[in-house]
């Protein structure tokens, strides 16, 4: 059975300096996957420690089921995690390493049925035998994933697990961990920062800055409505006009431009993303000129200028242009998303 997982204003502060988290809070859903965003340093591992039970926090609360588990240590709490490196034991071998969680628990009912399987779960069955010197570093990670798996945890938590391997190594656990995530009903927090990664695995993603959270939304919500530009910027958008929002429209530059959305009233910011640019005209279009071209094999990029404003926008590869020619650019309402201020 998958649990319910909630933060209520979780703060720590390791010493007198500034919290490395601020009043975190946020509730995770059975079975749901969620990613910890954001930048080295910004508390995702302070996070997962709290969630684990390894580091007490200064202040708030943290809820499994609906029930607190402060001051439950990390073994009662049928939490697994997994971390960036497998540390798996040496002396003894990748059965004896995934049954050690069993043992930990004092469960010894069908614990070499239960390794076979989890082994099987993590297609490293026929290793049993091998020492952890004789795999792989994908391999080794496979084991500390079964390890994990095997205690049945109410709460599974990753620490960028896959960070150390190369990238189709890491394109293949991150399959195989959705789809364990998945079949098992898991309730996962996963610390990653890798915005790719994030938007891959999670079900929902909370961004974190210097130790607080900046959004908690759907992946597809941060490329779509960013909370701030901030947010805006770490998920890749580059453009951003600034205007006055009235009756509908926005007053800029570029002229009034038409949003779908038509969001806060008074001074705003538009952000806009290169690939949702268009070269055409028809609503919210004007001419500018290209400064420069930049191919990238599945796209180019192009900086692009209209009354002393720069656009940058990113195309398929087919779209050919020049630099100094005059095009038309045309920002979809659908895509402008308006910021205060
Ligand atoms: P990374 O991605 O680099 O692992 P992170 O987002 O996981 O970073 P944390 O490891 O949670 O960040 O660290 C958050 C802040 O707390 C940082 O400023 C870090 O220097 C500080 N910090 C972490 N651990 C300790 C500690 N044991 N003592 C003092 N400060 C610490």
């Amino acid at each position: 059975m998958s649990a319910r997982l909630e933060l209520e204003n979780v703060t720590h502060c390791y010493g007198r300096g500034e919290p490395a988290l601020s009043d975190l809070s946020l509730t995770v859903e059975p079975g749901e996957l969620v990613a910890l965003l954001g930048p080295s340093g910004c508390g995702k591992t302070t996070a997962l420690k709290v969630l684990a039970g390894l580091l007490s926090p200064s202040s708030g609360d943290v809820r499994v089921e609906g029930s607190s588990v402060m001051g439950i240590t990390p073994e009662k709490r049928r939490t697994a995690m997994v971390f960036q490196k497998p540390l798996l034991f040496p002396h003894m071998n990748v059965a004896g390493n995934v049954g050690f969680g069993l043992r930990m628990r004092g469960s010894t009912e069908d614990s070499e049925q239960r390794i076979s399987e989890a082994l099987e779960q993590v297609q490293m069955e026929g290793f049993a035998d091998r020492d952890p010197g004789e795999l792989s570093g994908g391999q080794q990670q496979r084991v500390a994933l079964a390890r994990a798996l095997v205690t049945s945890p109410k709460l599974l938590l990753l620490d960028e697990p896959f960070s150390a391997l190369d990238a189709n190594l890491r394109s293949e656990m991150r399959k195989l961990v959705k789809r364990l995530q998945r079949e098992g009903d898991y309730t996962t927090v996963f610390v990653t920062h890798d915005q790719e990664e994030a938007v891959i695995l999670a079900d929902r993603i909370a961004l974190l800055f210097d130790g607080e959270l900046q959004m908690y939304d759907r992946p597809q919500a941060f490329y779509d409505h960013p909370a701030s530009m901030e947010v805006a910027r770490f998920f890749g958008a580059t453009n951003f006009l600034e205007g006055r929002a009235e009756n509908g429209s926005v007053r800029t530059r570029l002229g009034d431009l038409r949003l779908e959305n038509p969001g806060p009233t008074g001074d705003v910011t538009l952000t806009i993303r290169p690939e949702a640019i268009r070269l055409e005209k028809g609503e919210n279009s004007f001419a500018a000129n290209i400064i420069s071209a930049t191919y990238l094999g599945t796209q180019v990029h192009y900086a692009l200028e209209s009354h002393g404003i720069r656009i940058r926008a990113a195309l398929p590869p087919h779209v050919r242009l020049e630099v100094g020619e005059e095009v038309s650019v045309r920002l979809p309402a659908e895509s402008l998303w308006a910021l205060e201020g």
